[in-house]
């Protein structure tokens, strides 16, 4: 009895009917898949991208070389040279984040005491050298000056809710 059953929903396509029915209904149903690149999903203020050293608004930078962060880093992915200048404050000389090796923990941010490195909203970015995946301290202060206005809205917004 079972065969024929079988025999007479081959005979009518009924599983054919079965699937069609389900291609249908997601077919007319509202679309979740975003087109990226051309849309974008939310992100937060919180989002941890690429790199960038900040300034004051005086245009010095915030950075006081005390190096937690490379300290924290636990990819070593950071490295710094300091040295003090002729006023007797004390700066970076040579301020590197290696791209390949970090792994956008965010704690080089938590640990820096005066908000000199921050993790941006900057995701999309491609080398074309290996070279270039090191972040120089003129390329994050240059992310840094680009960014600022966002950089600092984004950090008023996470103090308001912290
Ligand atoms: S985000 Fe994490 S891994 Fe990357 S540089 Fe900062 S501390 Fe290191
Ligand atoms: S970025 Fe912040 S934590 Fe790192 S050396 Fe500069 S002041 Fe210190």
């Amino acid at each position: 009895m079972q065969n024929v059953q079988k025999i007479f929903k081959s005979f009518i396509l009924l599983e054919l009917f079965r699937g069609l029915k389900l291609t249908g209904r997601y077919f007319f149903a509202k679309k979740i898949t975003v087109q990226y690149p051309e849309e974008k999903t939310p992100q937060s203020p919180r989002f941890r991208g690429l790199h960038a050293l900040r300034r004051y608004p005086s245009g010095e930078e915030r950075c006081i070389a005390c190096k937690l962060c490379e300290v924290v880093c636990p990819a070593l992915a950071i490295t710094i040279e300091a040295e003090p200048r002729p006023d007797g404050s004390r700066r970076t000389t040579r301020y590197d984040i290696d791209l390949f090796k970090c792994i956008y923990c965010g704690f080089c941010e938590e640990a820096c005491p005066v908000d000199a490195i921050v993790e941006t909203r900057i995701f999309e970015y491609h080398f074309e050298d290996r070279a270039e995946s090191i972040m120089t301290k003129e390329k994050l202060l240059a992310v840094g000056d680009r960014e600022e206005a966002r950089i600092a809205s984004d950090r008023a917004y996470d103090s308001a809710y912290r």
